[in-house]
């Protein structure tokens, strides 16, 4: 089964087109979500749209959470909190009620899925190895999918006597990378709509369970473009602005 893994869409809508477009292109099978759909962008409702009818699994992540009120504004910073509260009001009733019903986390017969971490799904970050080993034991399957940090990487981790053994693995674009199952893997495929890894291009992952390998992708959109429609819309102006540093 080839499973096409995209997070963190941020409501922008033109890179999440533009990842589909290569996604039909690699026939996936399926479709997961790992969560945070809006937030940031200009583009919620339209990009709530097409991941509720095109993905299998969809999760809610920390955005999609505080849209909803389920998690204070006050944890997030005030350009974060301004664009939640603009999202809010530009969701239909029948989106809002969509994303309420939205789990963080799931466990399919090969994967984990977790917003964020497999053991805190809605707010951990696993940017460094320790937090990667300390996650070994919070999931069960071979493989943890996980957004959140919009850094498309991995860690490849072992049980050594009585610690874990962790390499991080680097992206690289359009390469598959063999996944051994006789490690724990833990697998970001990066950022849909906000990379912060310096590369401004859009960001998704193949999970292909037959020959058991991982490809990140990353394609070119009409930043520009987006950057305008956040202007127009009176989101703040450096929402734009760090689209075309990746950061
Ligand atoms: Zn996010």
């Amino acid at each position: 089964m080839k499973i096409a893994v995209v997070s963190d869409i941020h409501a922008n809508l033109i890179a999440l087109q533009r990842v589909f477009v290569e996604i039909q292109k690699k026939a996936a099978d399926a479709i997961w979500c790992l969560g945070d759909t809006v937030g940031y962008g200009p583009y919620p409702q339209e990009c709530v749209d097409i991941i509720r009818s095109q993905a299998q699994i969809c999760l809610a992540g920390n955005h999609d959470l505080a849209v909803l009120g389920k998690i204070d504004l006050a944890a997030f910073n005030p350009i974060a909190r301004e664009a939640i509260l603009w999202q809010r009001k530009h969701l239909t009733d029948e989106s809002l009620a969509w994303l309420q019903n939205l789990p963080s986390r799931v466990e399919t017969a090969v994967a984990t899925l977790a917003h964020a971490s497999p053991r805190h799904p809605i707010w951990e970050y696993i940017d460094n190895e320790e937090v990667a080993a300390e996650n070994y034991d919070a999931f069960n399957t071979p493989i943890g999918l996980i957004g959140h940090s919009h850094l498309a990487m991995g860690w490849q981790m072992q049980r050594k006597t009585t610690q874990i053994e962790t390499e991080h693995i680097a992206e690289t674009p359009g390469t598959p990378i063999t996944l051994n199952l006789v490690y724990k893997w833990l697998l970001n495929p990066g950022s849909v709509g906000q990379p912060r890894d310096h590369d401004p291009r859009a960001s998704f992952a193949m999970l292909d369970t037959e020959a058991w390998t991982w490809t990140w992708h990353r394609v070119e959109y009409d930043i520009e473009r987006v950057e305008q429609d956040i202007m127009a819309a009176g989101l703040p102006e450096v929402l734009g602005r760090r689209l075309h540093l990746g950061w």
